[in-house]
C-alpha cells in the first residue's frame, strides 16, 4: 500500500515499513506480578524554565504515570502527540522495544537526528520512570546496576561582565565558596572588543590572548578548589581553535568545549588531536550512530551527550559503552528541569566513565521548586531509591510557570 500521512497517523493503519509493535513482533503481553500493563495516554506541558522545558507524562491502565522530558525546541511538543498513537496500548516496559518502534515509525519523518529524536527521548525518560515505579526499583538498576551513590555536578557559570576577566574569576571563588561546586564551566566565545568581523570564524592574536587570560584568572582564582571548563559553542576555524586551545595549555583546563562547528568530523578531529588541552564535543549530535564517530576517530577527549535530546536513558548508556570501549569520560551537557537532570543522574551513576553533570540553571530561583524532592546539594546529586527517577512534579510549580497557552496535566 501506498503511505501517507493520514495513514501513518492512524494506529490501526497497515504498513509496508518494518514494525516493532507487540502485534507484529508476537509480543503477548501476558506478564505475571502486575506487569501486565498497557500505555493509555501521552501528554506534554511546556515550563518556562531558562529554557522551555518539555516535561511528558506517559499514563497506563494501572494508574501507574511516568514523568519524562525532552529537551526544548519547537515542534516536540506536537512530535510527541504524533506519536503518541505508535504507544497506547503497548506494555511500558519493553523500554527498548519501543525507542526503536518509535524510531522506525518515524524514519521518514526525521528520527536520525534532530527534534523527532529529542521528542523521543522525552517519552522514553517517561518509561524508564514508568518501568520503574512498576518494577519497584530505582531507574539506574533498570540500566544494571550503580557505581557511585552520588553524581557530580558542574555548574554553568554567568557574569554580566562576561569579557572581563577578573569579575569572572569572581563569578568562580563565589560559586565555589558559597554554592558550594568544585567544577565550573565558562562561555569563552564571549567578545573581546577587538574582533572585526566574527563571521569568518578567524581568531585575532588579541582575541586569543583575552580568552587565554580569562583562563588564567578563573583557574588561578580556584586552583585546586575546583576544576573549570570552558565553552566556546561551535565559534571559531580549526586554524583558530588550534592556536586557542595550544595558548592554554598552561593552565589547569578541565576541558575546551565546541571549539569549531559540529558538522566537520574531520576538522574537529585535526583539533583535538594537536593540542593536549582536553577536547569535549557531542551536544549537538543524535544517537549513539553520531556520537560513536567522534568517539571511535578519537575526535573528542571527553564526549558530552545530552540525554533529553539525544535520544534518552539508554541511548546515553550505549554512547557511554562506545566512549568506555575508547577510555573517554562521559561529561553530561544539560540544560533541563529536575526531571532530565535526575534521569542523568541514573544514568551517570550506572556508567564507570561518568565524570560530571552540567547544571546551567543556578540563576533560576525556582528551579528545585518543580519537583518536591531535593535534586542538587553540595554540587552532588544524591541518586535517589525511590522507584522510578524518584522525583515527584510539584504541580503548583509547574503551574505557576507554564508557557502561556499550555494546560495542566491530568
Ligand atoms: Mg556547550
Amino acid at each position: 500500500m501506498s503511505r501517507n500521512y493520514d495513514s501513518l497517523h492512524d494506529p490501526n493503519a497497515e504498513y509496508t515499513m518494518r514494525e516493532l509493535s507487540s502485534e507484529t513482533m508476537g509480543v503477548t503481553g501476558t506478564r505475571g506480578g502486575g506487569r501486565d500493563v498497557e500505555i493509555t495516554d501521552v501528554q506534554t506541558t511546556m515550563v518556562d524554565g531558562n529554557f522551555p522545558w518539555t516535561l511528558v507524562r506517559v499514563y497506563t491502565d494501572a494508574g501507574v504515570v511516568g514523568t519524562g522530558e525532552a529537551y526544548w525546541g519547537a515542534g516536540v511538543p506536537e512530535l510527541i502527540e504524533r506519536m503518541k498513537p505508535f504507544v497506547v496500548g503497548e506494555n511500558p516496559l519493553d523500554i527498548d522495544r519501543l525507542y526503536e518502534h518509535l524510531i522506525q515509525k518515524m524514519s521518514g519523518e526525521g528520527s536520525v537526528e534532530g527534534v523527532t529524536v529529542t521528542a523521543i527521548s522525552g517519552i522514553e525518560v517517561a518509561l524508564h520512570d514508568l518501568a520503574g515505579k512498576i518494577l519497584d526499583v530505582p531507574a539506574y538498576q533498570l540500566l544494571g546496576g550503580k557505581y557511585r551513590d552520588k553524581m557530580r555536578v558542574y555548574c554553568d557559570c554567568h557574569t554580566e561582565e562576561e569579557a572581563d576577566p577578573e569579575a569572572c574569576a569572581d563569578e568562580a571563588e563565589r560559586v565555589v565558596d558559597e554554592l558550594g561546586y568544585d567544577a565550573l564551566k565558562f562561555d569563552l566565545d564571549v567578545p573581546s572588543g577587538l574582533e572585526k568581523d566574527r563571521a569568518n570564524r578567524h581568531l585575532r592574536p588579541g582575541e586569543i590572548r583575552h580568552k587565554a587570560e580569562i583562563v588564567e584568572k578563573v583557574t588561578e582564582r580556584v586552583k585546586d578548589k575546583a576544576d573549570v571548563a570552558f565553552d566556546c559553542h561551535w565559534t571559531f576555524s580549526g586554524g583558530s581553535a588550534k592556536r586557542l586551545a595550544d595558548a592554554i595549555e598552561e593552565y589547569d583546563v578541565w576541558w575546551l568545549e565546541d571549539p569549531v562547528p559540529p558538522e566537520n568530523l574531520e576538522v574537529q578531529e585535526e583539533v583535538t588531536k594537536s593540542t593536549t588541552t582536553p577536547i569535549a564535543v557531542g551536544e549537538n549530535r543524535y544517537r549513539v550512530t553520531e556520537l560513536r564517530r567522534l568517539i571511535e576517530n578519537q575526535a573528542v577527549d571527553i564526549v558530552a551527550p545530552d540525554l533529553p535530546k539525544v535520544g534518552g536513558m539508554r541511548e546515553t548508556r550505549k554512547i557511554a559503552d562506545v566512549a568506555n570501549q575508547y577510555y573517554v569520560p562521559v561529561a553530561m551537557h544539560n540544560v533541563a528541569s529536575p526531571v532530565a537532570t535526575m534521569a542523568a543522574a541514573h544514568v551517570g551513576a550506572s556508567i564507570p566513565n561518568s565524570l560530571a553533570i552540567e547544571y546551567h540553571s543556578y540563576e533560576l530561583d525556582w528551579w528545585s521548586d518543580l519537583v518536591e524532592e531535593d535534586v542538587i546539594e553540595d554540587g552532588s546529586i544524591e541518586v535517589p531509591e525511590k522507584p522510578g527517577l524518584g522525583v515527584t512534579l510539584d504541580m503548583d510549580t509547574v503551574e505557576a510557570h507554564m508557557v502561556d497557552g499550555e494546560t495542566l496535566f491530568d
